[in-house]
């Protein structure tokens, strides 16, 4: 093969061939199949993407560099996250007082951290598996490799041998997702030092923890290692928790929730340095943000949680003249093209919030707008959830923003210590908070702090999605006793003025 190679690329360059003989070589040569769409990159946006364009009738090649299929989501992001922060969950009701309190008495419980961890990766195999079947079910073709742009219209895969392949298409979708935005002067050895990555996998419980970030992620996993007996003290640049988006209200009832839990904040305070001691130690100088104060706090285990940066290593886009924006993201028109309309991208490459269902959605309705389809989506309503106890989740806008925009608005609460359901839980932490528009009803934001706010969200991004105002939603019969009925109360309150069971 070599030596063929080596004769073809000689007769190239001394133009002795035709472009038939050329191809015919080709094909002989190195691996080339030919796709009407190939996806790079089996995150929740390329996967999506992948069976979405086979289900429309496309012929379709998803390139992954990773041994398995799912991206971020599946490996190292959503899944794993909520398996253990479930797990985390039951762990933290039966060691403190709660079961007791609820006349469940349990003796000589301990943590199987190990067996803890399996569960997590038993459900990650599951589902990365999963894809893989539902890749053969509809016809999509799987090449391992990373996946490079090697031309307007062509991919080139390079698998971990280095063998190439290469990928005609009439078609190319990016969805090479994001990575984890490193800390200048902090090293990440995923051991002491980690990232969510190292989080998600740690062998044992640090007694002391500190989590540069309390955004999302951070919030998220500070909660399953202080469930797990971990004192953990998160360090916030911002004056709040929860990330960006969140409604100021709510995220100071989450943050006053979670400090009863234990989990303790530095807000608006920036992280300096962190240097390892002889004895495995880190300290880890932090400053108030806007100068003057500075201390040394000390933790086994660091995690660097201060967001995730586009991904786009060795993607070959200056061979196509595709130049990245100022953050680092593929530029996009509305159909998720680039500036070579032959060459789209989705998910948390491109801008917008880097969120799983978000890239899903990018992935369908770019592959529809392949197809001819319109291509539509509205990122007002693209809900938010923050998975710990109680949940946070939101869609539309913030109290905040609203006052910003100028919007008239009105605002309609219901907090679940009224709602029968969680009282009979014995779960009253939160509230469902609802923003009108003041003139027309129409729903313009929902705002969620309470068990169970993720699943409840999708309810108000349906209302959204279809414009309801929320008298709508008062007058949607729901059923009883369920922590649902908050909702509809919190719209009862926002249309009516008055809640009934508050
Ligand atoms: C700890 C954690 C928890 C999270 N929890 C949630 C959550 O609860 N809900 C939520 O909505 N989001 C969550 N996220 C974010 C979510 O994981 C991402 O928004 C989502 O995975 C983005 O999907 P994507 O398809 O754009 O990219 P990714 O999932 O990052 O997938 C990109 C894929 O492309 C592959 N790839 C990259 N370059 C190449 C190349 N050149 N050739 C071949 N393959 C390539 C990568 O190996 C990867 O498999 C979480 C993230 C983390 C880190």
């Amino acid at each position: 093969l070599h030596k063929g190679l080596k004769w073809y690329l000689c007769l190239k360059q001394k133009h002795y061939s035709s472009v038939a003989f050329i191809s015919v070589l080709n094909s002989v040569l190195l691996s080339v199949v030919d796709a009407d769409v190939t996806v790079v990159g089996s995150g929740p946006g390329g996967y999506v993407a992948a069976i979405k364009a086979a289900q429309l009738g496309f012929n379709v090649v998803c390139v992954e560099k990773n041994a398995t299929l799912g991206g971020t989501c599946l490996n190292v992001g959503c899944i794993p996250s909520k398996a253990l922060l479930n797990n985390s969950y039951f762990y933290h009701m039966a060691h403190g007082k709660d079961f007791e309190s609820r006349g469940i008495e349990i003796s000589g419980l301990s943590l199987n951290l190990e067996k803890m961890m399996a569960q997590k990766s038993g459900a990650v195999k599951a589902l990365t598996g999963g894809i893989a079947h539902l890749f053969k079910q509809n016809k999509v073709t799987h090449i391992s490799g990373h996946g490079r742009v090697s031309g307007k219209n062509q991919v080139t895969a390079v698998a971990a041998d280095g063998s190439e392949q290469i990928i005609n298409s009439k078609n190319i979708l990016l969805a090479t997702g994001s990575e984890v935005t490193p800390f200048p002067g902090i090293q990440i050895d995923e051991e002491s030092v980690v990232s969510s990555t190292g989080a998600l996998s740690l062998k044992k419980v640090p007694e002391e923890m500190i989590v540069i970030g309390a955004g999302v992620i951070g919030v998220e996993l500070g909660s399953v290692w202080q469930r797990l007996g971990s004192k953990v003290t998160a360090v916030e640049f911002l004056g709040h928790v929860g990330g960006m988006g969140i409604d100021m209200e709510i995220s100071k009832s989450f943050q006053r929730i979670l400090q009863k839990q234990g989990l303790k904040f530095k807000l608006g305070t920036k992280v300096m340095g962190a240097t390892k001691r002889p004895d495995g130690k880190i300290d880890v100088a932090v400053e108030a943000a806007a100068g003057g104060k500075s201390e040394t706090l000390t933790c086994d285990v660091l995690l660097v949680c201060i967001g995730r940066r586009p991904f786009t290593q060795n993607l070959g886009l200056d061979s196509v003249g595709i130049e990245l924006d100022n953050r680092g993201r593929i530029p996009v028109n509305n159909r998720f093209q680039t500036k070579v309309p032959s060459v789209y991208a989705i998910g948390d490459v491109i801008a917008g919030p880097m969120l799983a269902h978000k890239a899903e959605d990018e992935g369908i309705i770019c592959v529809e707008g392949m197809a001819g389809g319109a291509v539509h989506i509205d990122y007002n309503c693209v809900p938010s959830v923050i998975y710990t106890h109680p949940e946070v989740a939101w869609v539309g806008k913030t109290e905040e923003q609203l006052k910003e925009e100028g919007v008239p608005y009105k605002v309609g609460k219901f907090p679940f210590a009224a709602n029968s359901r969680a009282k009979t839980n014995a779960d009253t932490d939160g509230l469902v908070k609802i923003l009108g528009h003041k003139e027309t009803d129409r729903m313009l934001g929902a705002h969620i702090l309470g068990t169970g706010a993720g699943e409840m969200i999708n309810e108000a991004a349906l209302a959204m999605e279809y414009g309801a105002s929320c008298e709508d939603i008062a007058r949607v019969c729901h059923a009883h006793p369920t922590v649902s009925e908050a909702f509809r109360e919190a719209n009862l309150a926002a249309s009516f003025g008055k809640a009934i069971n508050f």
